[in-house]
C-alpha cells in the first residue's frame, strides 16, 4: 500500500488532506519522494517559524534531547523556567502555565477566568464572552468559546456559559455585559480560521475598556496571531492593549508541540496546587525549542517581517484575479475572484503550498522566508489566480 492509503485506511478519517506526501523539508521548501520541492507559504498552518531544519532549532532541541527529554512536573527543568522568564520579560505577564496546543492554552485561559470570577464575585460570575466567527480550538469547551455553529451542531451538549457577539460592534458586547455575569472576553485580534479578519483598532481598545469597566478579564487568543507573525512578538502589541491573559502555540515551538497560557497581574495568583496540571506540558525538549525561536524573535527579525509584508502588499495590490488583502504582517488573507480552494490545489502543483480560510487565500510563510522565495511564490500565486 502507498502512505496515501495506508492513512486512509488507518487514521481517522478527519482531515482532507492533499494529494501530496512529503518526505523531508528545508528552510522554506518542503519535498516530496521524487524530489519535487514546495516553497511552503502556510508553515504547517503558521507552525514552522523559522521553516524547515532549522539548524539553531535542531541543535537546541537535539541537545535536549540527548540530555532529559522529560520529567513530568514534579520537578523543576531549566528549559521550562527559562522560557516562562523570557515570555513574562518579553510581555510583562507575571505567570505562564505550558500545555500542549493552541486548544489547551485558551482551556487555561478559560479556567483562570472562571476561578479569577469566582475568587473576586462569586461563583455566578462564569459567562466567557467570544466573538461571532471566532476559532479557539476543538475540545468541547474550546468548541463552546468557538463562535461558530457549524463546529458544534455534531457534539452536543457543549460546555455552558458561552456567549457570542459579533466582532467590532462595541455596543453588543455592552449589552451581552450588562446582560450577563461575565467572568472574562476573549478575542483573536485577527481571526485566522474565520477568514484573516482582524479587528478595527478602536474596537479592541473599546473591549479592553468594557473588560476593565465591567471588571472581567481581557484575553486575548494569540495561538495564530503570536510569535511574531503580524511584525510584533505579539499582536496585541499593535493595539496598544495590555490583555490580562494571552494564550499562544502555533509558532512557539518552532515545529515541536507546546501551547502556552501567559497570566498579567490581575489573575497573578489565581492557578494554585492541583488547579490545573498536564503531564506533558512544559516539556524539556519542547521547551528547549521554544527558547531557540522565541530568544530570536527580536526587532531586527519583527522588522523583515514588516517589509516583507509591504513587499507581498505591493505585489497583490490590484492585481488581476485579486479583489482584496486582508490581515497584518505575514498572516495575509487574499479574496480572489476564483475559488480559493481552486487556486490552492494548483498552486501546489506549481510548487507552492498556501492555505485557505473560510473564502480566502491564506498565506502564513516562515518569518524568515529569504526575499527570492518570497517573489517566486508570489509570481505562482498572482499567475494562478489571474487564470
Ligand atoms: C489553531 C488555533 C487554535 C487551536 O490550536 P490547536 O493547537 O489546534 O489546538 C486556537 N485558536 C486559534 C486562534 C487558532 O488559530
Amino acid at each position: 500500500m502507498s502512505i496515501s492509503e495506508t492513512d486512509k485506511q488507518y487514521v481517522a478519517n478527519t482531515y482532507a488532506r492533499f494529494p501530496l506526501e512529503l518526505v523531508r523539508g528545508e528552510g522554506c521548501r518542503a519535498y516530496d519522494a521524487e524530489g519535487k520541492s514546495y516553497i511552503d507559504m502556510g508553515s504547517g498552518i503558521g507552525v514552522n517559524a523559522f521553516g524547515y531544519a532549522d539548524e539553531v532549532w535542531q541543535q537546541a532541541v537535539a541537545a535536549q534531547l540527548g540530555t532529559l527529554q522529560h520529567t513530568s512536573n514534579l520537578y523543576y527543568t531549566e528549559p521550562c523556567a527559562q522560557l516562562a522568564q523570557l515570555l513574562c520579560q518579553r510581555t510583562g505577564m507575571k505567570k505562564v502555565f505550558f500545555g500542549n496546543s493552541g486548544a489547551e492554552a485558551n482551556e487555561c485561559a478559560i479556567k483562570v477566568a472562571r476561578k479569577w470570577a469566582a475568587d473576586n464575585k462569586g461563583p455566578e460570575y462564569n459567562v466567557i464572552v467570544t466573538l461571532e466567527n471566532s476559532f479557539h480550538g476543538r475540545t468541547l469547551t474550546t468548541l463552546s468559546a468557538t463562535g461558530q455553529d457549524h463546529y458544534h451542531e455534531l457534539f452536543q451538549p457543549l460546555t455552558p456559559g458561552f456567549a457570542h457577539v459579533p466582532a467590532n460592534d462595541a455596543d453588543a458586547l455592552r449589552a451581552c455585559l450588562e446582560a450577563n455575569k461575565v467572568a472574562g472576553v476573549l478575542i483573536e485580534t485577527i481571526q485566522g480560521e474565520g477568514g484573516v479578519l482582524p479587528m478595527e483598532p478602536e474596537y479592541v481598545k473599546a473591549v479592553e475598556a468594557l473588560c476593565r469597566e465591567f471588571d472581567c478579564l481581557f484575553m486575548v487568543d494569540e495561538v495564530q496571531t503570536g510569535n511574531g507573525r503580524t511584525g510584533k512578538l505579539y499582536s496585541y502589541m499593535n493595539f496598544d492593549v495590555t490583555p490580562d491573559v494571552v494564550s499562544t502555540a502555533k509558532g512557539l515551538g518552532g515545529g515541536l508541540p507546546i501551547g502556552a497560557c501567559l497570566i498579567g497581574q490581575r489573575a497573578e495568583t489565581v492557578l494554585g496546587f492541583g488547579d490545573h496540571g498536564s503531564t506533558f506540558g512544559g516539556n524539556p525538549v519542547c521547551c528547549a525549542g521554544a527558547l531557540s525561536i522565541l530568544s530570536r524573535i527580536d526587532d531586527d527579525l519583527l522588522t523583515q517581517v514588516c517589509q516583507k509584508a509591504v513587499y507581498l502588499r505591493e505585489r497583490f495590490g490590484g492585481a488581476p484575479g485579486i479583489e482584496g488583502i486582508s490581515g497584518m504582517g505575514l498572516m495575509m488573507g487574499l479574496k480572489t475572484t476564483r475559488p480559493a480552494g481552486e487556486v490552492v490545489a494548483e498552486c501546489m502543483q506549481e510548487g507552492v503550498m498556501c492555505l485557505t480560510a473560510k473564502d480566502k487565500v491564506r498565506l502564513l510563510p516562515p518569518l524568515t522566508i529569504s526575499q527570492a522565495d518570497l517573489a517566486e511564490a508570489a509570481d505562482v500565486i498572482l499567475r494562478v489566480a489571474a487564470c
